[in-house]
Formats: C-alpha cells, sequence, structure tokens
C-alpha cells in the first residue's frame, strides 16, 4: 500500500493552495459585506481562474478542459473549500454530463462552458420534487418538431450568473422519460421568479425560474429521451466527492484557526489551550478530520486510479462509495465547525471571522446533493444488494 502523493500531485496541491490563499482568501470580506463581488472583483477572479489553469478542471483537454483525474480534482477542490463565501464555486465546473452531449452540443454549450464564455446551472429541484426527483412535474411535449417545456425549479445554483441550463424533465409527464434539455436562459419563456436569501453567503444566488411553453429543438436533448436519471447520477457522484474534498477543507481551517486562536488567547492567565475541555475539543477535530480525509483519499483513489485488480470501484461502487464519502464529510465538517466556534468564544459569533462563516456554510452540504438521510438511503440499498464489502473491503 503506498498512501503517498506523487510529485505531480504535490505540485497540484500546492498550486491550488497558492491560488486559494492569494486569489480566494482576499475576496472573503467583499463577498461576506457585499453579499457577492463586485463586477470588478468578479471579472478579476475569472482571469485569474483562466491565468492559473483552474478553469473546468474536470473536463478532458480537447474539450478545453484541464483533463484532471477525480484524484486531482479532489486535491485542488480540497483547497478551494477552505475559501469562505463559497468563493470555490469561482472556478466554473461545467457539469459532468455535458460530455455526453453530441459533437453540436459540445460545440454549442460544453466548449465555451470550458473556456468561461458561457455558464451553466443544473436544475432538478421543484416546490414539490426534492429529494425525490420522481415527483418532478415539468414536462416536455412534442409540438410538430419542437419540445415545448413547461415548469419551474428551484434553488438553481449560479442561476444568476448561467446563460443556459440542464434542465431536468419528465417527457409527456412520464417518470420513465426523464430528461435533460439544454434550454439558454435568454429563450422566450424563461422566467426569473424570484432570489430567496439563504443562510450562507454564496459569492452567487440560487433562484427560481419559471420555464412557460419554452420551445426547443430535437437537438437540446442531452443523452436521449429517460436518461435524466443516468445523467443526473454521474452528476451526484462527481459532486459528492467534490463536496466531502471542501468540506474536508473547510474542516481543516476551521482546525487551523482554532489551534492558533486557542494558543493565543489567554484566560485565566495561561492560553486558553491549556485548558483540557479546550484541548480536548481540537484533538476531536483532529481525529475525526484524519478519519474523513483518509476516507475521501481512499474512495478518490479507487475512482480514478485504483484499476479493476487494484481495488478500484466500478460505476455501480462509486455512487455507494460517494454517498458515504458525502455522509461522513459534511457530518464530519458540521462537528468541527461547530467546536471552532466554541473556542473562538464571541468571537467565533461575529461574521468578519472565517469560522462563523464557516459554520453557517457548510450547514447546506448535509442538505443539498442528496441530504444525509437520503445518503443512508444509497449506503441501505447497497447494503441490501451486495452487502457491506465495498465499505469495510480494502482490495
Ligand atoms: C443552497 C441550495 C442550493 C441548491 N442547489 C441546487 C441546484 O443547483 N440544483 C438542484 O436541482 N437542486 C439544488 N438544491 C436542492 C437540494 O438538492 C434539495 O434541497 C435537497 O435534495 C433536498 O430536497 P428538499 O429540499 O425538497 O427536501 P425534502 O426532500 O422535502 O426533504 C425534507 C426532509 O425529509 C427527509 N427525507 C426525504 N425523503 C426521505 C427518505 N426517503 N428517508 C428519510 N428522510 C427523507 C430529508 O432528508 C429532509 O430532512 C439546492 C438546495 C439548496 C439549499
Amino acid at each position: 500500500m503506498d498512501l503517498e502523493l506523487d510529485a505531480a500531485d504535490r505540485e497540484l496541491q500546492a498550486t491550488a493552495r497558492d491560488f486559494t490563499r492569494q486569489v480566494l482568501f482576499p475576496l472573503e470580506d467583499e463577498c461576506e459585506e457585499h453579499d457577492g463581488l463586485t463586477p470588478e472583483s468578479a471579472a478579476a477572479a475569472k482571469r485569474a481562474v483562466l491565468d492559473w489553469n483552474f478553469a473546468a478542471i474536470n473536463h478532458a483537454p480537447e474539450d478545453g478542459g484541464r483533463g484532471l483525474d477525480l484524484f486531482q480534482q479532489m486535491l485542488v477542490e480540497e483547497q478551494w473549500g477552505q475559501a469562505t463565501g463559497a468563493l470555490w464555486d469561482i472556478p466554473w465546473r461545467p457539469s459532468i454530463p455535458l460530455a455526453s452531449g453530441t459533437e453540436d452540443q459540445k460545440e454549442r454549450f460544453l466548449r465555451p462552458a470550458c473556456r468561461g464564455e458561457r455558464r451553466d446551472a443544473y436544475a432538478i429541484t421543484e416546490e414539490g420534487a426534492g429529494s425525490d426527483p420522481g415527483m418532478v412535474t415539468s414536462t416536455a411535449r412534442r409540438d410538430r418538431e419542437d419540445w415545448v417545456i413547461d415548469g419551474e425549479k428551484w434553488h438553481v445554483t449560479s442561476g444568476d450568473v448561467a446563460d443556459f441550463f440542464e434542465l431536468h424533465v419528465h417527457v409527456d409527464g412520464d417518470p420513465a422519460k426523464a430528461t435533460v434539455f439544454l434550454v439558454d436562459k435568454d429563450a422566450p419563456g424563461v422566467r426569473l421568479v424570484r432570489t430567496p436569501a439563504y443562510m450562507h453567503t454564496f459569492v452567487f444566488e440560487h433562484p427560481i425560474f419559471a420555464f412557460e411553453g419554452v420551445r426547443v429543438g430535437e437537438d437540446r436533448i442531452l443523452g436521449g429521451i429517460g436518461r435524466g436519471f443516468d445523467l443526473t447520477k454521474d452528476w451526484f457522484v462527481e459532486e459528492r466527492l467534490m463536496i466531502g474534498a471542501r468540506t474536508v477543507g473547510a474542516s481543516t481551517r476551521a482546525l487551523d484557526l482554532s489551534l492558533a486562536f486557542a494558543s493565543e488567547r489567554e484566560q485565566f492567565g495561561r492560553p486558553i489551550v491549556a485548558f483540557q475541555a479546550i484541548e480536548f475539543m481540537l484533538a476531536d477535530m483532529a481525529a475525526e478530520l484524519m478519519a474523513a480525509k483518509s476516507m475521501l483519499y481512499r474512495v478518490c483513489w479507487q475512482a480514478s486510479r485504483g484499476g479493476a485488480d487494484r481495488g478500484g470501484a466500478d460505476r455501480k461502487e462509486l455512487h455507494a462509495l460517494a454517498s458515504a464519502v458525502k455522509l461522513v464529510c459534511s457530518e464530519t465538517a458540521g462537528r468541527i465547525v461547530d467546536r471552532a466556534v466554541q473556542i473562538h468564544g464571541g468571537r467565533g459569533y461575529m461574521r468578519e471571522q472565517p469560522v462563523e462563516r464557516l459554520y453557517r456554510e457548510v450547514r447546506v452540504d448535509r442538505i443539498w446533493e442528496g441530504t444525509s438521510e437520503i445518503q443512508r438511503v444509497v449506503i441501505g440499498n447497497e447494503l441490501h444488494k451486495r452487502g457491506h464489502g465495498v465499505y469495510s473491503g480494502w482490495v
């Protein structure tokens, strides 16, 4: 068993760390104070993504992406996840299902998105359809040569800066025909309903959009009619692993800050780290972080480097493993940032402190891309079908 990062991995990790410290951290206060970035800062950040070669790290070089494998993506996102304000979302990451598009779709959507000229937003959730996407009521019906789409989508992350959607609808209202359509935001019939405020400060918004008689051609179907759930599942697997990476990053920063604060802050004539109550909180944070991170690295390694004969994971196994990673890393981060706030005392409750922002921000990681309960449902299904080998086995 070789647990060492190779030289290329270490270099990538160091560059991602520098990018986070030099580009993302300096934007944190502005993002918190103004609930987002000024157009000038946003434009400068976008240029930095290109200069640092962090555009579309998840897509193939022939489509304009960086072509990193899942393990390398995880190393990068772990560093970005240290930044508050969800600034990790500045480096665009076009959704992976776009890679299954036709040549024409890649030319119109994927490649400009990799170059940073266009931006996508993935819209599945509705007012009545969350954990169970089978309850989606958005429909696409045929009308001569066209498809006509009607529905409403909630919590569309980056919908304010996106210019097209991967829109998950049911053809003819039939859940067996769940299908993803590529829909331009400026298409007639697309309407911004409202932009709700959320608990976290996020560099972009999560608006609600209505789709009212939106007409698109056959060429806007991604992957084929009825392939919606497969595509969405692929997106979930990748995103769940990246949530694991970012929450491990957030936990690491919370521990760093807490350790430094506890060593400097003095009460009753000594640094508070000298009190065992504080030291034990730090100890739990370190031990739990180690457990979550070990699991994250193992699964991302299995996903990209394992190989069938070397403990690698197939598509089904990866789906089951990604749920466990997301569950454990996001719940661990919740506990770690909670202790970080406690260790910081009153300062931990001030928005100017990164630990306060992390506290609000990691909460959603137990909700989006499938709640913790849904991750347990996936894990439970795996146990019923194939036993616990995928979790307990080691090659
Ligand atoms: C900030 C933010 C950004 C988001 N971005 C996007 C986006 O870009 N695109 C998108 O499509 N969606 C997005 N979402 C939606 C997100 O994925 C859903 O909120 C999530 O899947 C939960 O769905 P729900 O909110 O409808 O809750 P519900 O499904 O109504 O769940 C409510 C509660 O019931 C529990 N529950 C439901 N079913 C079960 C079950 N079978 N067993 C046990 N417990 C269960 C849930 O765990 C939860 O605790 C976003 C949400 C947020 C908050």
